[in-house]
């Protein structure tokens, strides 16, 4: 028998190690602390010379299986898991930036990860340099200089810019710096930043991982000493990962493939739907030929993701009028889930940006995040045709 593929280890991964009792799918652990009568084996397990938990901060069954089922998904040699995606980036930082240290990244991160470049590691003397996505020259020229790390986001939000992942990981290498990137977007089923020389690889399981927007969580994958260090910032720190929202997210897991498959294959047909609709001014998806980062997308994904984005004619009043008629989709600020989510840019990812701000970052204030489910995609077709024949005939005569 050869290595099992994807699916079979999304199913089984993590599973055996945490059952009890001859149940068949894995316990939801509740208990903040585990007993020994045993002073000699609760010393063992409290120094680590022993397998066993102690105290729900730091290690639980249901966590522990979660991170299991992670870490083989994304090919490393360990893993770690967090409240929420932003607590892994955050706890990430920390641990491994201090005063005087430099990190270079892209101007299209996440917006609570750019919030940390510009907001809070300035305040802590961190130097931060972020770059214009996709200018690879622009990057390597930073790195070049010298950096501590390198921290990437590919595909972005969003308008699902490309970075050359391995590309980037070699500049970082040459200068010694830390690579990590955050593969929220694509997930394990479309990319596996490790293999491409990344150190460390981030997700908010909140998205696609869990798959159904009932439950927050995060996960850092990559070096074991690396990781090692992030898990002790995180034990101390607090950020830990809640037994019941673990197991939504491994339950969740187990379909990743066959809703990123599926997703991927929506926002494709959209994509293609929306570059004939009249009032649809630009189409983003790297499965479209025209997008900017389609070749390199091709060369370092196996399918382009759910996610795109779209700007349509007339901005804000357009959006105010077409949203609300969309019958298969919710407005909302999540993505990832197998219903279809849509939002505008200026009120989700980039709330916190003037319109003035947002027309430097190439955001206009008519663009449309449409994060694909796993619908049909002739009914998410559908929707969005009588949608944009229910506007206004009045709307562009100004
Ligand atoms: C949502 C998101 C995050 C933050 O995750 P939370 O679970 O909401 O804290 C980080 N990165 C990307 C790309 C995201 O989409």
């Amino acid at each position: 028998m050869g290595n099992p593929k994807f699916s079979t280890r999304a199913i089984w991964a993590g599973e055996k190690d945490s059952l009890a009792f001859g149940a068949t799918q894995v316990p939801v652990v509740h208990s903040v602390s585990f007993g020994y009568d045993d002073m000699d084996e609760w010393y063992d397990v409290a120094i680590g010379k022993k397998q066993g938990h102690i105290y729900g901060r730091n290690t639980n069954p249901t966590v522990q299986a979660f991170e299991e089922k992670i870490r083989d998904l994304e090919g490393a040699e360990a893993a770690t898991s967090f409240s929420t995606g932003m607590a892994a980036i955050s706890n990430t930082l920390g641990t491994l930036l201090y005063p005087g240290d430099r990190v270079v990244s892209i101007k299209d991160t996440y917006g609570g990860t750019n919030k940390i470049f510009t907001e809070f590691l300035p305040k802590q003397k961190i130097d931060v340099e972020l770059c214009d996505t996709g200018d690879h020259e622009a990057i390597e020229k930073e790195v070049a200089k010298g950096c501590k790390v390198l921290y990437l986001e590919s595909p972005t939000n969003p308008t699902v810019k490309i970075t050359d992942i391995e590309r980037m990981a070699k500049a970082g290498k040459a200068v010694g710096a830390i690579v990590i990137v955050d593969n929220t977007f694509a997930t394990p089923v479309n990319q596996n930043p490790l293999e491409m020389g990344a150190d460390l690889v981030i997700h908010s399981a909140t998205k696609f991982l869990g798959g159904h927007a009932d439950a927050l969580g995060g996960s850092v994958c990559g070096d074991k000493e690396l990781v090692d260090a992030i898990y002790h910032y995180r034990e101390i720190n607090g950020a830990t990962l809640d037994p019941m929202a673990a197991y939504l997210l491994l339950r969740g897991m187990k379909t990743l493939k066959l809703r990123i498959d599926k997703q991927c294959e929506n926002a494709m047909a959209v994509a293609r739907y929306l570059q004939t609709v009249d009032i649809v001014e630009d189409v983003f998806y790297p499965g479209l030929e025209n997008h900017p980062g389609h070749d390199i997308a091709k060369e370092q994904m196996r399918d382009f993701g759910g996610m795109l984005s779209f700007a349509v004619k007339g901005g804000v009043d357009t959006l105010r009028h077409l949203l609300p008629k969309l019958k298969y989709a919710n407005k909302a600020a999540n993505l990832g889930s197998v219903e279809t989510v849509v939002g505008p840019s200026r009120t989700t990812s980039h709330v916190e940006c003037t319109p003035e701000e947002r027309a430097a970052m190439g955001i206009p204030e008519g663009l449309i995040r449409y994060s694909a489910g796993i619908e049909d995609s002739e009914d998410l077709i559908a929707d969005l045709e009588q949608a944009f024949q229910s506007l206004p005939k009045d709307l562009f005569v100004h």
